[in-house]
């Protein structure tokens, strides 16, 4: 919303309505824009090398002695995986650990031994070089080439008769990366270091948390795919004792497994950031927004246009400052003891919270809300309501609205009420301040 006063067009057709002085609400903005940009995992590694801060995951275990090895996909390095956890003491560059150097100075990096918090950010790496698998970009880009792609990565080349690889048409994972250069780089148009990676990323262990009850172990999926790849990376590095035509057969079976078990890894990722309960949908392209409810609506057949009834405990949860600063007063008792009274009485309505909200309704122009109807698809989807009284029927949780409006809001559902206007918890205004805020309760609104 812009700053200042609404335009309202229509203001002389209330004469209740008194617009409210200007404010301007500062807003923190967690997050302005993002932007997406592929990166070469390999080239991560490298960064994270240079400063001493790879995580690199080598061991399957998941515990050693009790504990979950550092070099384990749940790495203390990523900080405890789950509140439960003790959190492990470490320099940056994790080579002075534990609870009993802490507060040392590291004498390789010359930080201090502390302990890590959870980092989302921290990623892990499974080293399978010279080896290398298709990195997700890769493999999307790959998959547009190449229509048997599925079938690339899910058969291994025979041996023949005369002990002999056999010959085949069909590319594995290593030719890809041996003819990227001469024979796809130019179709995909993507740097070799962006479509294939030799470090396997492995993201927070806090995000995938090994789930732990007193006689089991629950595996989340992600995380028997990350087993498998840190298993198959230990075979990987003992072929190298197998003789060259078996070798050959087995570096390729364990690197298409690597690739299915990494490309499901990125299916994973792909369903929590993309579904309808994924992180865009659920954090950042809907929900409530603070001082907002979200109420089903009934029709109050005896309110005015610009009047609205509705349940106490909304009032006691939306107002509850501006309600236990009143009960303060009146009853000479803390703000702390005030508020802790307003959560307590919040859903059964007790007589004095009943007295004060009718009080705070009564003064001078009395608590405005805005209403808003989704999808709001014109002006009208929006209204400013004031509060006429609450329902006297404490089990009514729904919003009363006067019937002129229900056209107007298209009116058969959901309805929020929402409260911009708030002071910080505690504030102990004056009478006058306090009726002053409560005329001014400008609000905006969402769905
Ligand atoms: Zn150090």
């Amino acid at each position: 919303m812009p700053d200042g006063r609404l335009n309202i067009k229509n203001r002389d057709e209330y004469s209740l309505f008194v617009p409210s002085p200007i404010e301007h609400y500062r807003t923190t903005t967690r997050i302005k824009s993002v932007r997406f940009e592929r990166i070469s995992q390999d080239e991560v590694y490298r960064e994270l090398k240079k400063k001493g801060l790879n995580i690199d995951i080598t061991n399957p275990e998941i515990y050693n002695n009790g504990k979950k090895p550092m070099d384990g996909i749940f790495s203390p390095l990523f900080g405890a995986d789950t509140t439960q956890d003790t959190p492990v003491f470490t320099c940056d560059c994790h080579k002075t650990t534990g609870g009993a150097k802490r507060g040392h100075i590291c004498p390789h990096c010359g930080t201090e031994v502390r302990t890590i918090e959870a980092d989302l950010r921290i990623q892990g790496h499974i080293d399978i070089a010279p080896y290398h698998i298709m990195s997700y970009h890769g493999y999307v880009a790959f998959s547009k080439i190449f229509k048997n792609l599925e079938e690339i990565i899910t058969t291994t080349r025979r041996i023949t008769r005369s002990g002999k690889v056999a010959k085949s048409d069909l590319p594995t994972i290593m030719d890809l990366y041996d003819d990227y250069d001469d024979l796809y780089a130019g179709r995909i148009g993507l740097d070799k270091d962006i479509v294939f990676m030799s470090k396997i990323p492995v993201y927070s262990a806090r995000l995938r948390p090994l789930m732990k009850t007193n006689t089991q172990v629950a595996m989340l999926e992600v995380n028997k795919l990350y087993l498998s790849i840190t298993n198959l990376r230990g075979n990987l590095k003992s072929t190298q004792f197998m003789p060259n035509v078996n070798r050959e057969v087995e570096i390729q079976r364990t690197l298409n497994q690597i690739q299915q078990d990494f490309n499901g890894i990125t299916a994973i990722c792909n369903e929590q950031i993309n579904s309808k309960s994924g992180v865009f949908r659920r954090a950042l392209a809907s929900g409530r927004l603070d001082n907002s409810s979200r109420l089903v609506i009934t029709l109050g057949t005896d309110l005015q246009p610009h009047e609205v009834d509705v349940p106490y405990q909304l009032m006691m949860t939306q107002y509850e400052e501006e309600i236990a600063n009143y009960y303060a007063k009146i009853q000479d008792v803390s703000i702390a003891k005030a508020i802790d009274m307003v959560s307590m009485n919040a859903m059964t309505p007790a007589p004095i919270f009943v007295e004060i909200i009718n009080q705070l309704l009564k003064s001078k122009k009395g608590i405005w809300v805005l209403v808003n109807r989704n999808p709001t698809i014109s002006e009208s989807g929006v209204q400013y309501s004031r509060i006429r009284r609450i329902h006297k029927d404490y089990t009514d949780m729904t919003l009363h609205l006067p019937p002129d409006v229900l056209a107007l809001l298209a009116a058969d559902f959901n309805y929020m009420v929402t409260d911009n206007h708030r002071s910080p918890i505690g504030s102990n205004p004056s009478k006058e301040k306090l009726s002053e805020r409560l005329t001014s309760g400008v609000c905006s609104l969402a769905g």
